[in-house]
C-alpha cells in the first residue's frame, strides 16, 4: 500500500446529509498532506485517529469558509495540544495566507501565528505550479469558480500514485486534465441537473464521462439534490470517514 486517502470531510457549504466540510487527507509512511482544511477538520481527524503530528503541508483549493475555516482550529491544535517544530508548507491561491492570519487572529487572538516553535511556508499556488513536499509534488490546475476568486485543483503524486482533487469549479478543460492518468480522481458535484456557473452537475460529467482516464473517481461536494438521487449516480459518493488503499 503506496497511500493512504482518508476522506475527512466531503459535504457542501450546508454541510447537507450532515456531512463535513472539505478536507481530504493522504498518507503515506506516517506522513500526511491535506487537501482544504474545512472548519470540521479536527473532529474529523479525531473520528478516524488520524494523527496530525505527521502534518507536513496543507494545500488549499480556495480561499471559501468550507474550505479553509479549519485553520485557526489547526493552529490551536498545534500551540496547545501538540505543540509542533517542524515546519509546516501551506499552498494555495496568492493571497490566502494573509486571509488565513486574519482569520486565526480574529476567531483566538491570542494565538501566535508566527508561531510559536515552527515556522509555515507558503507556497502560492496557479496554473501549473508545481511544490515538492520531501518526495510528494504537488500540482496546480487553475479551476474556473466564482468570479474574481482564484481557484486551483491538486494533483498529488507520491509514492508512485496520484490523487487528484477538483476542489469547487465549473465545467471547463481543467477537469481532465486533473484526472488524466490519476489513480483517484475526487471530483465536486454540487448539483445533479443544469449547469451552474460557480459548480458542476452530474449531468455534466456524466456528458465528459468517455474523456476522464482516471482510475477511480468520487463524488464529494454533493448537494441535496445530488443526495437524494444517489441510485442513479455512475460514480459513487464519498463519505465523511472513508479510507481508500492505492
Ligand atoms: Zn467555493
Amino acid at each position: 500500500m503506496a497511500l493512504k486517502v482518508i476522506l475527512l470531510g466531503t459535504g457542501d457549504a450546508f454541510g447537507s446529509g450532515g456531512r463535513g466540510h472539505s478536507a481530504v487527507a493522504v498518507v503515506h509512511r506516517g506522513r500526511t498532506i491535506l487537501l482544504d482544511c474545512g472548519a470540521s477538520l479536527l473532529p474529523a481527524a479525531e473520528q478516524v485517529d488520524l494523527d496530525l503530528s505527521g502534518l507536513v503541508a496543507v494545500g488549499l483549493t480556495h480561499a471559501h469558509g468550507d474550505h479553509i475555516a479549519g485553520w485557526p482550529f489547526l493552529r490551536l491544535y498545534y500551540q496547545y495540544l501538540h505543540p509542533r517544530s517542524e515546519p509546516l508548507t501551506l499552498v494555495g491561491p496568492p493571497g490566502v495566507d494573509r486571509i488565513l492570519d486574519q482569520l486565526a487572529k480574529l476567531l483566538y487572538p491570542e494565538l501566535d501565528t508566527q508561531g510559536p516553535g515552527y515556522e509555515v511556508v507558503f507556497h502560492p499556488a496557479s496554473d501549473g505550479s508545481v511544490v515538492a513536499v520531501e518526495d510528494a509534488e504537488l500540482r496546480a490546475v487553475a479551476v474556473t469558480h466564482q468570479r474574481d476568486h482564484p481557484a486551483v485543483g491538486y494533483r498529488l503524486s507520491w509514492g508512485g500514485r496520484t490523487v487528484a482533487f477538483s476542489g469547487d469549479a465549473t465545467w471547463s478543460e481543467a477537469l481532465v486534465e486533473l484526472a488524466s492518468e490519476a489513480d483517484l480522481f475526487i471530483c465536486e458535484c454540487n448539483d445533479f441537473e443544469g449547469t451552474n456557473p460557480v459548480h458542476l452537475s452530474y449531468r455534466q460529467l456524466e456528458a465528459h464521462a468517455n474523456r476522464f482516464t482516471c482510475r477511480e473517481l468520487l463524488l464529494t461536494h454533493c448537494g441535496p439534490d445530488v443526495l437524494a438521487r444517489q441510485d442513479e449516480l455512475a460514480w459513487p459518493i464519498a463519505q465523511d470517514g472513508q479510507v481508500i488503499e492505492l
